[in-house]
């Protein structure tokens, strides 16, 4: 409450570089420019290629289980610093920048009918306070209208921080990690989370979400970690 009233009088401060930002989305001019846009991306996987209009040689290899994967950004320097602050530190204005930042790049692509953070487990959830995955899904909500359903799925186990496993068993890790706890609304579903790294995470809350009877399914990720398999 505080903090928001705080915000409201002093002028807008670049969420980045702590200099006056111009506008209430709180990125100054320079760092706007500078951010690492996912220009140049797999059309499949949004892994950061050299050229666009491509899909991967792991996508060509092994199809996802989703449609399509959009990221705003790469994981790297000021946007990583963005997403480890909204993850770790509770600086939750990041989601609102975030989410701005990837609406940004919406125009040209099917909207879906709803968005499906990716949940945490109870025990994650209470350890940090908050879901950032909500969050965003939330600030997106705020831009486009599109309804958020955080109750449909949950994770079923407990797993460990995928960040923190050799490569060799992110893939196991998250096997059967989630299941569909309530009424799936729509055909058309976004998976919303803050970065993408090898992409096993979401795409096995895709498989679960089409096994139970959803055609489309989109990822919509803030920031994509350059991955090689
Ligand atoms: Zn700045
Ligand atoms: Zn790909």
């Amino acid at each position: 409450m505080l903090s928001r009233f705080i915000d409201a009088i002093l002028p807008a401060r670049c969420l980045v570089c702590r200099q006056p930002a111009q506008d209430r989305l709180a990125l100054c001019a320079t760092c706007h420019n500078k951010l690492p846009y996912n220009d140049t991306a797999c059309g499949s996987c949004a892994q950061p290629l050299s050229s666009t209009g491509m899909v991967c040689g792991h996508c060509q290899q092994y199809p996802p289980h989703y449609d399509q994967a959009i990221a705003a950004l790469r994981y790297k320097d000021e946007a990583r610093q963005l997403i480890l602050e909204l993850k770790f530190q509770e600086k939750l204005r990041n989601a609102r920048l975030l989410a701005k930042l990837f609406h940004d790049r919406l125009p040209g692509h099917q909207l879906p009918e709803v968005m499906v953070p990716v949940p945490l487990h109870p025990r994650r959830l209470r350890e940090r306070g908050y879901n950032q995955s909500l969050e965003l899904a939330r600030e997106l909500h705020k831009l486009t209208g599109i309804p958020v359903d955080s109750l449909c799925s949950q994770r079923s186990r407990y797993t460990e921080r995928q960040a923190d496993l050799p490569l060799k068993d992110k893939k196991g890790n998250v096997r059967n990690a989630f299941e569909i706890t309530g009424k799936l609304f729509g055909k058309h579903v976004a998976i919303v989370d803050d970065v993408m790294t090898s992409g096993h995470t979401v795409d096995e809350l895709a498989r679960v979400l089409k096994k139970s009877g959803i055609d489309k399914v989109d990822i919509w990720v803030m920031a994509r970690a350059g991955y090689m398999p």
